[in-house]
């Protein structure tokens, strides 16, 4: 049996839903805490299964981006936690991960939530109507 991830919002852009599946559900699972991620994109390459995406910026891309988990790819190896130079790669359970990282989470490439999400589930309102990536 899975753990269902609640932090998913809808169905992950065509070129991210391509790439291959996990095999299994991790212990462990790397959440990006993007208020702290500078997009140098330094876990990326220690990444052994390709999970973790960049997001670009509004503008000027190559300066505002930052970096998300693709939270159902992730294998748990901290190898990316490890690496990064500005320590905002937490590692959770697999459980734990999935509640938090709506909250980590300021922009999504992977149609996952974000704290705007969460502030709109709050207020009952205008669900998913703001997200600053649109
Ligand atoms: S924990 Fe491992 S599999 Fe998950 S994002 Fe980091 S490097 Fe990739
Ligand atoms: S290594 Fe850290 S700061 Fe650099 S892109 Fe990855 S999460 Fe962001």
């Amino acid at each position: 049996m899975t753990t269902e991830n609640t932090a998913r919002k809808g169905p992950r852009p065509e070129l991210i839903a391509k790439k291959p599946e996990r095999k299994k559900e991790p212990l462990k699972l790397a959440v990006i805490d993007q208020h702290g991620c500078t997009g140098c994109e330094a876990c990326i390459v220690f990444c052994p299964v390709d999970c973790i995406e960049i997001v670009p910026g509004v503008e000027h891309a190559q300066f505002q981006q930052v970096v998300e988990v693709d939270i159902e790819r992730c294998i748990g190896c901290a190898l990316c936690a490890k690496h990064c130079p500005w320590d905002t790669i937490p590692m959770y359970s697999y459980t734990a991960g999935i509640k938090r990282a709506p909250e980590l989470t300021i922009r999504s490439a992977c149609n996952q939530k974000t704290e705007q999400d969460l502030l709109s589930t709050l207020k009952g309102s205008d669900p998913g109507g703001s997200d600053p990536t649109h």
